[in-house]
């Protein structure tokens, strides 16, 4: 059986055709049991040959949280990628296929001493820290290891903030970074994140020029840093276009090149832009009714399968496969498996009325997803299969 999908412009604004594409001749295969992920592994390298391009003395470090699935770490292994991690559970995952510690950095500042054990016992040398206590942890399980700071920076128009649980201001910065040289650690640099899916340009030059001011005073304290980290936050298209790639770095290697030495070393953390868009989830309509002046889609993966962030802020884009029924579009709210009421998706989508059974495509959805999925209320968490 051939399938057929409702494919409109917009579609392959937000998906590249020759993603979509594979996606549709891998699903023309007889036996397909939803829910499960398709990840494009040309797009990944693609994007993994575009990341850090555009910046001078720069090395990228995949966030493996954004997606850990071992056949996408073996990928990103493959084309030279190297890895922030944050537990000892993505440690071993990296340790399983031989990944070398010297491509290996942790920016989570704080950590477990599960972890932190591990990582000594591994030879990780990079970690982000933001406060006197981790420095303590540190100093007594991995002596004389380099560390950057992390600095809170605005992440205003970030559809994911990040600067409310970590980093601190300049002066509480560069007290810590004469802390950590007091205990015996190397402080080397300074990093931050400006916020996950960060489609405001200006923030990177916030947070450098935030930087920079922390640099001058390390260094009137005698304290020589080397290291810029300027952590994720590329953004890539859900629902709508977004700046590109190559815009924020070409911004930011001018920026770093005023402002810092020559020799600076600049590592950037993506993890979004790397897996994002490479992903369609594929799900199956389960059920269509309407409820007062509302009509609902349910579907067989949501909120606690794999959907988490729609809760938070991003908005998908959705492709249906055609049917009999569809014709007009309608106003939908649509619906995840379980019985939660917060297993609620996406309350506004315009869909053409879909038929039970039929396919759902979810465009972007290669990070964050899989990584957040649960086992709750009996529903097992989605595959992954790259294509
Ligand atoms: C999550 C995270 C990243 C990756 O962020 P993206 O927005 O997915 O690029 C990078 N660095 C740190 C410290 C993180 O916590």
């Amino acid at each position: 059986m051939l399938r057929t999908f409702k494919i409109e412009k917009h579609h392959t604004d937000i998906v590249s055709k020759s993603t979509l594409f594979k996606a549709l001749k891998y699903l023309d295969r007889k036996k397909i049991e939803t829910p499960f992920l398709l990840i494009d592994r040309e797009k990944v390298k693609e994007k993994a040959s575009l990341i850090g391009q555009n910046i001078r003395n720069s090395k990228v470090f995949y966030a493996v949280k954004a997606n850990p699935d071992i056949e996408v770490i073996k990928l990103a292994d493959k084309l030279g990628m190297g890895f922030e991690i944050a537990s000892e559970g993505e440690l071993k995952l990296l340790s399983s296929i031989g990944v070398k510690p010297e491509r290996i950095i942790t920016s989570n500042p704080v950590k477990t001493f599960k972890f932190l054990k591990a990582a000594a016992s591994y030879g990780l040398n990079y970690f982000a820290y933001d406060s006197e206590e981790e420095v303590n942890k540190m100093a007594g399980l991995l002596p004389g290891c380099s560390v950057y700071v992390r600095l809170s920076v605005p992440n205003e128009g970030s559809e994911w903030p990040l600067n409310k649980k970590f980093g601190v201001e300049i002066n509480q910065a560069a007290e810590l970074l004469s802390y950590a040289g007091e205990k015996g650690l190397r402080p080397v640099g300074i990093t931050f994140h400006v916020g996950s899916q960060c489609t405001n340009i200006y923030n990177w030059n916030s947070a450098l020029d935030k930087a920079k001011v922390l640099w001058d005073i390390a260094e009137k304290k005698g304290i020589k840093l080397n290291l810029l980290n300027i952590g994720g936050g590329y953004p890539i298209k859900y629902t709508k276009n977004v700046v590109d790639v190559d815009a924020i770095e070409k911004n930011v290697d001018r920026l770093i090149r005023e402002k810092f030495q020559r020799d600076v070393k600049v590592f950037i953390e993506p993890g979004r832009a790397v897996i994002g868009d490479a992903g369609i989830f594929v799900a199956s309509v389960i059920g269509k009714t309407n409820r007062g002046d509302d009509n609902w889609l349910h579907i067989d993966v949501g909120v606690f399968s794999g959907l988490m962030e729609s809760i938070g802020g991003i908005t998908y884009s959705y492709i249906i496969e055609a049917s009999r029924q569809a014709r007009h579009k309608r106003k939908w709210i649509l619906a995840g498996p379980s019985c939660d009421s917060f297993d609620v998706i996406d309350k506004n989508v315009n869909l053409p009325e879909p038929e039970i059974g039929g396919l759902m495509l979810i465009l972007s959805s290669g990070a964050y997803t899989i990584s957040y999925a649960s086992k709750f209320n009996g529903f097992s968490i989605p595959k992954t299969v790259l294509i």
